[in-house]
C-alpha cells in the first residue's frame, strides 16, 4: 500500500477530497443550494408522464449527447443565441475541469476572485496552472482596479467569474465584468450557475464575443441530481473544447429527463419565483436582527455574518438544520454562514433558531 501510494502524484496526495456532507435522518438540508422541491412531485400527471418516458429510454445503448437534442431544447428554453455553440457537461463542474484542461499550457495562469467557487482553484492545481486569486472588497463587491491590474500583470489564459458569485451571493456590476472581458486576452468564463435568480445574464453576448464563454447549469433550479451543465461560446473555442469532452459524458436517463423537464420551463420559472420571494423575506427578517450583517444576494442563498459562526452552525445542527459554515475558508468570510433559501417552513425553522440566538 505504501509502495503504491508512492506512485500517486505528490500534489494530489497533498489534497483533501471535496467533502459532501451526509445528511442524518430528518435534517433540513440548506448547505448546497439545492432546490427544496422535486420538480414533478406535486403534479401526479407530470410525474407519471416522466416515469412513462423513462420506461422507453434505451439504457442498453450508449448515449449520444451531441445528437441527443438537449442542445436544441436548451437553446429554445434559455434563448441561447444562434451564433453560440453549446457544450454539455456532466454538471458544470465537469466543464470547469475541461476548460482548465484545454488552456493549461505550461506556464499558463488561471485567475478568479476570492472568495469564489472552490473548484476553479482546485482545477488550476490539478492541471498545473498558476492560480491568481484576486480578493474582493470587504462588502464582497468586485475590486475592478485590482482585477484589471492582475490581468495586466499575469495575462491569464483563463478567467472564471461567477455571476452572481458563490459563496457571497453578490451580483457584480455588469460594467465591471464587461471591463474584465474587454481587458483580457485569455478566455473569460462567466459562470451563471445562479443566473436564474439574478436579474442579468451574459448569455445574449455568447457567440459574439470571441473570448467569452457563458456557463450555466440546471442544478440550482431543481435538477442538481441530474448533472447537466452547459457552456455557450464562439466556435473557435467550443470546437477545440469538443475534442476533449468525453464522448459519453451525459447518460441516457439524464438526457431524457432534462429534455422532458425543459419542456416545462414555466413550472421551473414558478419555483424560481417562489424562491426569490423567500430570499427577499429571509433577507428582510435577518436584516432586522441588529447583531447580524446580511449581504445582499442575487442567488438562491444568503451569506450572513453572525457573532459566532461555530455557535450558530452548531445550534442549527442541534435543531436538525444543516447550513454551510464559511468561517475559516477565507479571511473575508470571518464568522460567515451561507444559508440556502429553502421552502417557507424551512426558512422559518432557520429564522427561529437564529432569532433565539441573536434577536
Ligand atoms: C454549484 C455551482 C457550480 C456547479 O454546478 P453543477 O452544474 O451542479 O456542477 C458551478 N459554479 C458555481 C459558482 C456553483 O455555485
Amino acid at each position: 500500500m505504501t509502495a503504491f501510494s508512492d506512485l500517486i502524484r505528490p500534489d494530489i496526495r497533498a489534497l483533501t477530497a471535496y467533502r459532501v456532507a451526509d445528511l442524518p435522518e430528518g435534517f433540513i438540508k440548506l448547505d448546497a443550494m439545492e432546490s427544496p422541491y422535486h420538480p414533478f412531485a406535486d403534479d401526479e400527471a407530470l410525474l407519471n408522464e416522466w416515469v412513462g418516458l423513462l420506461k422507453n429510454v434505451p439504457i442498453h445503448l450508449y448515449p449520444n449527447p451531441a445528437t441527443s437534442g438537449l442542445q436544441a431544447v436548451l437553446r429554445e428554453a434559455f434563448a441561447v443565441p444562434p451564433a453560440a455553440e453549446i457544450a454539455l457537461g456532466n454538471g458544470s463542474d465537469e466543464l470547469i475541469q475541461l476548460f482548465a484542461m484545454l488552456l493549461a499550457k505550461p506556464g499558463a495562469a488561471m485567475l478568479a476572485v476570492e472568495p469564489g467557487f472552490v473548484m476553479y482553484r482546485h482545477n488550476a492545481a490539478l492541471y498545473g496552472m498558476d492560480y491568481i486569486g484576486v480578493p474582493l472588497n470587504e462588502d464582497f463587491t468586485l475590486n475592478l482596479p485590482a482585477v484589471l491590474a492582475a490581468v495586466e500583470k499575469h495575462n491569464p489564459a483563463l478567467i472564471f467569474i461567477a455571476y452572481p458569485n458563490n459563496p457571497t451571493g453578490t451580483g457584480f456590476e455588469r460594467e465591471d465584468v464587461q471591463a474584465v472581458i474587454c481587458a483580457a486576452k485569455g478566455l473569460v468564463v462567466v459562470d451563471e450557475a445562479y443566473g436564474a435568480f439574478s436579474g442579468d445574464s451574459f448569455l445574449p453576448q455568447a457567440g459574439s464575443i470571441e473570448n467569452l464563454v457563458v456557463m450555466r447549469t440546471i442544478s440550482k433550479i431543481g435538477f442538481a441530481g441530474l448533472r447537466v451543465g452547459y457552456a455557450c461560446g464562439c466556435a473557435g473555442v467550443m470546437r477545440e473544447l469538443a475534442k476533449i469532452v468525453p464522448p459519453y459524458n451525459m447518460n441516457q436517463l439524464c438526457l431524457a429527463t432534462a429534455k422532458f423537464a425543459l419542456r416545462h420551463a414555466d413550472k421551473i420559472a414558478q419555483t424560481t419565483t417562489v424562491l426569490k420571494v423567500e430570499r427577499e423575506r429571509l433577507f428582510q427578517a435577518l436584516s432586522a436582527i441588529g447583531r447580524l450583517k446580511v449581504f445582499p444576494s442575487e442567488a438562491n442563498f444568503i451569506t450572513v455574518r453572525v457573532p459566532c459562526a461555530d455557535t450558530a452552525h452548531e445550534t442549527l445542527k442541534r435543531n436538525k438544520i444543516l447550513v454551510k459554515k464559511l468561517h475559516g475558508s477565507h479571511p473575508l468570510l470571518a464568522q460567515c454562514l451561507r444559508l440556502t433559501v429553502g421552502a417557507p417552513q424551512q426558512n422559518n425553522a432557520v429564522l427561529n433558531v437564529i432569532r433565539d440566538l441573536y434577536a
